[in-house]
């Protein structure tokens, strides 16, 4: 039998219910603390109200902190999804990887899950969900960025303020829903985050991928230049320079991977996603680039030839320009760099 209990958070009192192992339901502030208590039991009629074992306690403290603007994903905390009709099921675990200030929408949600006529019923899966804000169905959006419903009292109003506060724990850029450009398509969205010298442990081995694909171009005999395009971490797409086997003189790594990754999203734009690539941009790709909305390029050695991120130009620090990806280079700088100077070394010795 559930039990369950009440606690502040910033946006007001919700409930929570477990059982031994996880949470089997959480309640997003009601007007009153009946109100919110008299909606969980609708749907938990025997629970009872008891002290929460640590395992919730840890939770509460958690959901607190995310809804005061701190940045935790909640993603390990367990839930009871038993009970839970299989596609809810597959719709919140793939919602809960949507981390705190991103946003996605319910037909790139559907398409992910292989079922992109499905966009109804993830809208449908995602009103019931009972696990908000564990399971962050407000980073979920309507087409076109509309806010969509929310089914929790204050309905979209609330859900605004939630998006609100987790963008406010990211930096001092503009409302979430202040940018016109984010009212006309709106992808899975990161806010633009910290500072341009971010750098972490999954850039690194984003730019080990990158690498790899250099090495893939260098034994076709390509210039090696290698790019990977990642959102939270996860690689969405790949590619190595190319043009002389692609017949192409735009199959740039960049662009091969831009393609890959808009072909997995169903989406040419690439919003909230990070390029990793091994040499700097050439002005070909730093416009594409912001043609897709990357928001963050991360590159390896300069190019002083070509290279369009400040070695000839700098275009994505010209604000006539209206998108502007954060820009970080030299990023293990010397193995990209030695990658080139080898196989320019070698094409010479031929
Ligand atoms: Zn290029």
């Amino acid at each position: 039998m559930p039990s369950f209990s009440v606690f502040d958070t910033a946006i007001g009192r919700c409930a929570i219910a477990w059982n031994a192992k996880a949470i089997v339901r959480l309640q997003l502030p009601e007007a009153s603390d009946a109100l919110t208590c008299a909606r969980l039991l609708r749907y938990l009629p025997d629970a009872t109200r008891d002290e929460p074992p640590a395992f919730v306690r840890q939770a509460i403290e958690r959901i607190r902190t995310l809804l005061a603007g701190a940045h935790d994903d909640l993603a390990d905390l367990p839930l009871d999804l038993e009970g839970v009709p299989a596609f809810h099921r597959r719709v919140y675990e793939f919602v809960r990887a949507v981390g705190p200030g991103h946003t996605i929408t319910y037909g790139e949600i559907a398409a992910h899950l292989g079922e992109p006529g499905a966009a109804r019923a993830v809208g449908q899966a995602l009103g019931e969900n009972p696990f908000a804000p564990v399971v962050p169905c407000h980073r979920v959006l309507a087409a076109g960025g509309r806010p969509g419903g929310f089914s929790a009292a204050g309905g979209v109003t609330t859900k605004l303020r939630m998006l609100e506060i987790e963008k406010a724990c990211i930096g001092d850029t503009p409302g979430l829903f202040d940018a016109a450009e984010d009212r006309t398509a709106r992808g899975q969205r990161r806010a633009p985050a910290a500072k341009a010298d971010d750098f972490g442990p999954i850039d690194e081995s984003m730019m080990h991928l990158a690498l790899e694909q250099a090495r893939l171009a260098a034994e076709k005999g390509e210039v090696p230049v290698g790019a990977v395009v990642a959102r939270d971490g996860v690689v969405l797409g790949a590619g190595f320079n190319q043009p002389i086997g692609a017949r192409d003189p735009s199959a740039h790594a960049e662009i091969v991977a831009m393609r890959a990754a808009s072909a997995a999203l169903g989406n040419y734009r690439l919003a909230g996603c990070d390029l990793y690539v091994t040499l700097e941009p050439c002005a070909m790709c730093a416009g594409a680039i912001q043609h897709a909305r990357i928001a963050r390029v991360v590159f390896g050695t300069s190019d002083p030839k070509t290279g369009a991120c400040g070695s000839v130009v700098d275009l994505f620090a010209d604000a006539r320009l209206n998108h502007h990806a954060r820009v970080r280079g030299g990023v293990m700088a010397e193995a990209c760099g030695a990658m080139l100077s080898t196989f320019f070394a070698e094409r010479r010795r031929r």
